[in-house]
Parts: structure tokens; sequence; C-alpha cells
């Protein structure tokens, strides 16, 4: 069996920044994680990259942000007045705002006497990301799966 479409998928991965080779995420010392293919669950050039693998095989692979996260965009930085925002404050603390078209995330990016710094763009947005992923198990997708869209852990138990 290979990687495609409606297949569930358990990888290992490990995650870096190839300029700093610092790690940002790995599956390392945790479970692996499934996903379902072709649904969206996982960033585009992730799923594309690992198509057609086959179990035991590691793939590695380095993602522009524009297969990844996106690029970052300036006029998603913006000020807020410091007085809503609580006392304790720390540059990095991420908060949600309530918009239009739901939640949104932001990163306190910079805290001044009056204003505070946010930013809306994902944190990994402008990053290139290096991957390393193995392929543990690939099975079909149960029909429950396919309809909701998503993987339902190991054995196809809704979680
Ligand atoms: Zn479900």
């Amino acid at each position: 069996m290979k990687v495609e479409n409606n297949k569930v998928v358990t990888v290992h991965y490990t995650g870096t920044f190839p300029e700093s080779e610092e790690v940002f995420d790995s599956s390392k010392d945790k479970d692996p994680m499934a996903f379902l293919v072709g649904h969206k669950n996982m960033i585009e050039g992730f799923e594309r990259e690992l198509i057609g693998a086959e179990i035991d095989e590691t793939r590695e692979f380095t993602l522009t942000p524009e297969d990844a996260y996106g690029n970052r965009n300036e006029e998603a930085i913006q000020e807020m007045p410091r007085d809503q925002f609580p006392e304790e404050l720390e540059i990095g603390m991420m908060f949600q705002a309530q918009s239009e078209n739901g939640p949104m995330q932001f990163t306190i990016v910079e805290v001044m006497e009056d204003v505070v710094k946010i930013d809306f763009n994902h944190p990994m947005a402008g990053k290139i990301l290096k991957f390393s992923v193995t392929v543990i198990e690939i099975r079909d997708a149960s029909e429950e799966e396919l309809t909701h869209g998503h993987a339902h852990g190991a054995h196809g138990v809704h979680e």
C-alpha cells in the first residue's frame, strides 16, 4: 500500500528550521501522528511530498512558505490600546480575538506604554520548513472518516 488520497497514514516526523537547524516539532518520544490524506488536514506541501511513499520509507523535504503556512503579511501587524490587556504581558504570548470570521489568534510582538503591537500572522508564516517523515502505517479510511474528513485514531475509533 502507498500513501495516496483517502488513506489514513501514520507517521513519525521531525520538523526543523533549515537555517538554524532548530527542531520546532517532533513526534519522537510521542505517539506517531495519524491523518487522512487529501482532506486538508495537513499543510499542502507535507502531503504532496509523501504521496507514493510506502511503509518504513523515510522522506526528507524542504517546504517554502507557499507550501507551508503562507507568507507573512505586514498588514496583519496592528496596534491595540495597552489597557485592553492584562498587566502581566510578555512578548510571544498568544491571545484570541473575535472577528467576523470567528476567533483569530494573535501574538504579542511589542509592549509599549500606551499601545501593544500584535501580529495576526500564523507563527510559522514566512518560514522555510524542513521535514523528515517516516511512514509507520497506511490503511484505507472508513466511510465515517471520509464523511468527517479526518482520521479517527489508530483503529478508526472516534476520539
Ligand atoms: Zn470524526
